[in-house]
């Protein structure tokens, strides 16, 4: 069981903001900024490391769209983060693959 493949499918609530035939997205139930959406693949992909090379084209769907997610919100202009957490050290709580788009405030230097 994925909460995040019961989003895709509907049978968990989300409040969406984009979906397109590969991609879905939608508010971050706990939101680390006042822009705060997760960009989710609907194929269940564990994790980056999980990516293999027929997911090319679905990385390119992803990164369009946050442009146009981006767009929508009305952040793309000022800017805004796209973070992957990978794994136990890198913080990943939900096994299926993921992007925190966060904006709206200038964010702190991570590296
Ligand atoms: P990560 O910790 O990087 O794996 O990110 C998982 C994110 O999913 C966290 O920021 C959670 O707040 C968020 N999250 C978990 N369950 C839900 C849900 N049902 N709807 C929206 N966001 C969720
Ligand atoms: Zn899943």
């Amino acid at each position: 069981m994925c909460i995040f493949c019961d989003i895709v499918s509907g049978k968990a609530p989300s409040r969406k903001v984009y979906e397109d035939e590969q991609v879905i997205a939608f508010k971050d139930i706990y939101p680390q900024a006042p822009v705060h959406i997760l960009i989710v693949p609907k194929k269940h992909i564990a994790s980056v490391v999980e990516v293999s090379d027929e997911d090319g084209p679905l990385l390119v769907d992803i990164v369009t769209a946050a442009k146009k997610i981006a767009e929508q919100q009305g952040v793309a202009k000022r800017g805004f983060r796209l973070v992957a957490n990978n794994g136990p050290d890198g913080g990943q709580t939900v096994n299926h693959l993921h992007f925190h788009l966060l904006a709206g405030d200038v964010m702190g230097r991570m590296c």
